[in-house]
């Protein structure tokens, strides 16, 4: 098949923030230095090079940008200050706008007042479908709007953005699958392929997505000055299972609601559960991206150097559902109290936020949650292949 050039990548990589690596000579530093660069991934040098000849569908069906974890070695060495760490983290901006056919994550990376209005519409959206779930029997309006609309534009709205989310991440898994030669045989076709099926899945989900373990092995000394409360992967850990956590909670309890476990039962046994793990989990987001978001503040590394506006939204929407959630949980402890017109607001928030945060997971930074266990999975296909074919 021909391979297409594209000879506006750069300029186009440049509107979602790219440095200027007009001035990297391909020394390979960044390489060398890189924790995460092997014979399978010789990146972030590579990635350069795809963007300097203009090869767009190399640089996003690249399984490899997505293993990036964006510690700044790579920039710290490099001898012509090109940024290769800010540029992997362009790249992956342009993937993950690249990826959605809608367009809508290109108007929020590329334009600042783009993903504002889009951030406000969702929440008008999500916010007056929640309010209209919780308005009372008999009342016809939320917000001068009548219920049935609301409630409607909410549904049609959440099931569309979900149908975004799966056909965005069908067409990455299906053009990884395509450039890395991994077809259903090569899956499924037999036991030895369902046992490398099943390595590669325990490798993205468990070792890497939930453990983390090359972050926290090969990048955790990107700073060993630091302390360990301030180390990025525990930084990272923390964030990612704290929202878990909550999200978990969240399931635990509309499960009880959707079975039909009666009110007592679910006050006894479903309730505690549930406001545990959010309570947890909601500290432990709330410490993460706190911290993530007095790095970028202060700038303390070669990663936390740059922050697009919607990186700075994304961990906004973060704390402000950890904030909400975590006063309202607090209000409920005081003996005796009673939910306050104030709570019924902050859970609107709250709510309206989270629904946003994951429905919108498509078109912003939290694309990386869906995409990079998919590459993650390719990416332990092919070391698993590599193991195999290496002599005893
Ligand atoms: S270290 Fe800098 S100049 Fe050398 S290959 Fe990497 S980005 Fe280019
Ligand atoms: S930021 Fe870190 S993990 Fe990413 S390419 Fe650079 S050195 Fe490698």
């Amino acid at each position: 098949m021909a391979t297409v050039v594209n000879p506006n990548l750069m300029s186009d990589l440049q509107k979602f923030g790219a440095p200027d690596i007009n001035a990297c000579f391909s020394c390979g530093n960044c390489t060398a230095i890189c924790p995460l660069a092997d014979n399978d991934a010789t990146f972030p040098r590579r990635f350069i090079r795809l963007a300097q000849v203009g090869l767009t569908d190399e640089l996003v069906t690249s399984k490899e940008l997505w293993t990036c974890y964006q510690c700044g070695m790579c920039t710290d060495r490099c001898p012509q200050e090109a940024d290769p760490s800010e540029f992997m983290a362009t790249a992956r901006r342009y993937a993950i706008a690249k990826l959605d056919k809608t367009r809508i994550a290109r108007a929020m990376y590329t334009s600042p007042v783009a993903a504002v209005i889009i951030s406000l519409v969702g929440l008008a959206i999500f916010g007056g479908f929640f309010a209209s779930v919780q308005a009372e029997e008999g009342a016809r309006l939320v917000f001068g709007v009548p219920y049935e609309w609301i409630h409607t534009v909410g549904l049609v709205v959440m099931i569309l953005v979900a149908l975004i989310a799966v056909f965005n991440l069908a067409m990455m898994a299906r053009a990884t699958a395509k450039r890395d030669g991994v077809t259903a045989k090569s899956l499924f076709g037999s036991k030895a392929a369902w046992g490398r099926t099943f390595r590669a899945l325990w490798y993205s989900i468990g070792v890497e997505s939930l453990g983390q373990k090359r972050y926290r092995e090969d990048c955790a000394d990107d700073n060993p000055v630091e302390p360990l409360y301030r180390r990025r992967w525990l930084i990272h850990t923390l964030t990612l299972w704290g929202f878990l956590a909550l999200f978990a909670a969240t399931l635990i309890h509309y499960a009880g609601d959707i079975i039909g476990v009666p009110e007592a039962v679910a006050e006894a046994a479903i309730t505690p559960v549930a406001r545990t793990i959010g309570t947890l989990g909601g500290l432990a987001m709330m410490y993460g991206v706190s911290w993530f978001m007095i790095n970028r503040y202060q700038k303390v590394s070669a990663a936390a150097q740059h922050s697009s506006p919607s990186d700075w939204l994304f961990l906004w929407m973060l704390w402000i559902t950890g904030l909400t959630g975590f006063i309202i949980e607090v209000s409920l402890l005081f003996p005796g109290a009673q939910p306050q017109p104030w709570s019924y607001v902050l859970f609107l928030v709250h709510v309206a936020i989270a629904m946003e945060l994951v429905l919108f997971m498509p078109f912003t930074k939290f694309a990386h949650v869906m995409y990079r266990p998919v590459a993650l999975f390719f990416y332990g296909l092919a070391k698993d292949e590599h193991r195999e074919l290496q002599p005893a």
